[in-house]
This record gives structure tokens, C-alpha cells and sequence, in this order.
């Protein structure tokens, strides 16, 4: 195993640098100044084993994957029909920040992985006040990393002074009954969730914890119920990659999640979890680099959930 993952990785390397095209996301100021030619993967199996190459240490916003672990977060204190019912399961088809999400559906934004979902999904998450509610959010992203994730005061002010259209999905969500806490509470602990650092290292291993059922393989600590991991891989393989998702799933099946910080991560259910940052993005809004090399990796490892072994 070990060897075909060097070899793989080693592949996966290759297919991303030969992949061109694609800019920074420059709508968040700060990520348009980050370097475009940074570009690393890592592996990091159920065991515990990590692999990587190229700009694995290079810390990046997280963005939109932090969707993934506030949804667990808020899974965890209400289950899966509770999400189901509050924020919805199904895929938008839509780009990430799409107020369609809520008018299409009666108010509910439809999925934990769009904006307006993921912006009632942080309403949800109990507290007194900003603080606390972000206490929570951020030692759940700890918990997955496997080591204490820290917000970036330069990308969250970047975001906080830019962020006029999810403040008005946060009001929409609210005349629609779905904002489940102050609005402007909300938007504002959300935004502060986009802006943690991590790296590659990181990434992996939170998709590792996923793919381990749950259980940090690096820490062994359990960080989430075994039974609320296969409704958030779901919700990554139908939402995970904007409104590439669906060709993703096509062409990999692997539930992914990936950030306009240029970050991408896999899951190989499990087995591993794969992540890959660059930061140019191609319309949709993915890394082009990530994807093709976490695409090759899956070639080489195998993983596509729906071919049948
Ligand atoms: N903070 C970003 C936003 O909400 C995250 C978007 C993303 O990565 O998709 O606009």
C-alpha cells in the first residue's frame, strides 16, 4: 500500500503541474496576493500514514471547506434529520453564494455546503454570544486537524470588510424564518470560520477523520459519531465542488470539498483522504491544479465509490 500510494502521489504531482489555466479568487482581497505557483498534496491514510509533496507546510484560507465541519459540528448537536429539516440535503446546482438557494425552496436553503446553508448552519450552533458560538467552531476544526487551528486577523478582516452579499443572504435567510440566531451574529462567525489557516498536512487529515469513521487517525480521539459520517460525505459528493459537483462525481466519485483558498479535499471512505492545494480556480470556482491531481490519484489508487470492487 505504501508504495502505490508514493507512486501515486508522485503521478498525482505530475497531472497538476501539467494542468493550466485558472486565476485566484480575487473577489476576498487577500487571496488575490497569494503566490498562484504554490502547489502541494497530502495523503494521510486511516492508520495514520502521511504522505506528501511539493507546498505541504504553505498555511491557506480554508474558506468554504469549513462548511464541512461546522456541518458535523451541528450534526452532532442535532442529528441528521435535524439538519434534513432545518437547512435542507439536497444540491443547489448553483454557485456557492446563490440567494436562489433560499427562494427556491420556501426560505430553506436547501444545502450545508452553499453559502446561505452554511450560514444558517452557523445560526444553529449554540452559544451565548459571537464568541462562544465561534469557541465551538473553531475546536471542531482543531479536533479534525488534530492540532489547534487558528483564524488568520488578516484574511478575516479582508473578508469581514467585503462580505456585503452573505450579509444579505443572512438577512434573507432571516425574513425566511430560517436564520436560527441573530443574522448579522451569524455572518459574521461564519466569515470567521472562512478565515483559518491550515495546510495541506491539515487538510488530509481532516478528510482522514472522515474517512476513519469519525476517529482522528492521527490523534485516535473520536471527534465525531461514526453514524453522522456518511450523510456529510453525501452532502460532499452532491454539493461539495459549487456547480462542478456533479462532474466531479462523474469523473472521481469521491466526495470531495473544495474552497476558493484554492484548497481541495477527498475522501476514500475507509481508506484515505486526499488534499491538494493551488490557488487558481477555474469558473466554477475549484482549483484546477487540485483537481487534476487528486483525479489522477484516484486513478492510480482506486476509490470511486461507485465502481463496484
Ligand atoms: N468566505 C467565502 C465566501 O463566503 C468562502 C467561499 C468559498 O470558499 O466558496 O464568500
Amino acid at each position: 500500500m505504501s508504495l502505490d500510494i508514493n507512486a501515486s502521489i508522485k503521478a498525482a504531482y505530475e497531472a497538476g503541474l501539467k494542468a493550466s489555466g485558472g486565476k485566484n479568487a480575487d473577489y476576498i482581497p487577500f487571496l488575490a496576493k497569494v503566490p498562484s505557483d504554490l502547489f502541494g498534496i497530502c495523503i494521510v491514510t486511516v492508520d495514520g500514514q502521511c504522505f506528501k509533496v511539493g507546498d505541504t507546510d504553505y498555511q491557506f484560507a480554508l474558506e468554504s471547506i469549513s462548511k464541512v465541519f461546522t456541518l458535523a459540528l451541528v450534526m452532532e448537536n442535532i442529528g441528521p434529520e435535524g439538519v434534513r429539516e432545518k437547512l435542507g440535503d439536497s444540491p443547489t446546482g448553483m454557485p456557492f453564494n446563490s440567494v436562489e438557494a433560499i427562494e427556491l425552496n420556501q426560505g430553506k436553503p436547501l444545502s450545508p455546503l452553499v453559502n446561505a446553508g452554511a450560514i444558517a448552519a452557523v445560526s444553529l450552533v449554540p452559544g451565548d454570544s459571537a464568541d462562544e458560538c465561534w469557541a465551538k467552531i473553531l475546536d471542531m476544526q482543531s479536533q479534525f486537524a488534530g492540532r489547534s487551528i487558528a483564524l488568520s486577523d488578516e484574511v478575516n478582516v479582508s473578508e469581514q470588510t467585503t462580505n456585503f452579499h452573505n450579509r444579505a443572504i443572512a438577512w434573507l435567510l432571516y425574513s425566511a424564518g430560517t436564520a436560527y440566531s441573530d443574522p448579522m451574529r451569524a455572518v459574521e462567525v461564519y466569515t470567521r470560520q472562512c478565515s483559518t489557516l491550515v495546510d495541506a498536512v491539515d487538510l488530509a487529515t481532516m478528510g482522514a477523520t472522515l474517512a476513519n469513521g469519525g476517529v482522528n487517525p492521527i490523534t485516535k480521539k473520536r471527534v465525531i459519531q461514526e453514524g453522522n459520517v456518511a450523510p456529510i460525505l453525501a452532502e460532499m459528493m452532491m454539493e461539495g465542488l459549487y456547480t462542478s459537483s456533479g462532474d466531479w462525481a462523474f469523473t472521481t466519485g469521491l466526495p470531495g470539498k473544495s474552497g476558493v483558498g484554492g484548497g481541495l479535499m477527498a475522501v476514500i471512505p475507509g481508506k484515505l483522504a486526499i488534499a491538494a492545494f493551488s490557488p487558481p480556480l477555474d469558473d466554477a470556482g475549484n482549483s484546477v491544479r487540485a483537481q487534476a491531481a487528486i483525479a489522477e490519484a484516484e486513478r492510480h489508487l482506486g476509490g470511486n465509490i461507485f465502481r463496484p470492487k
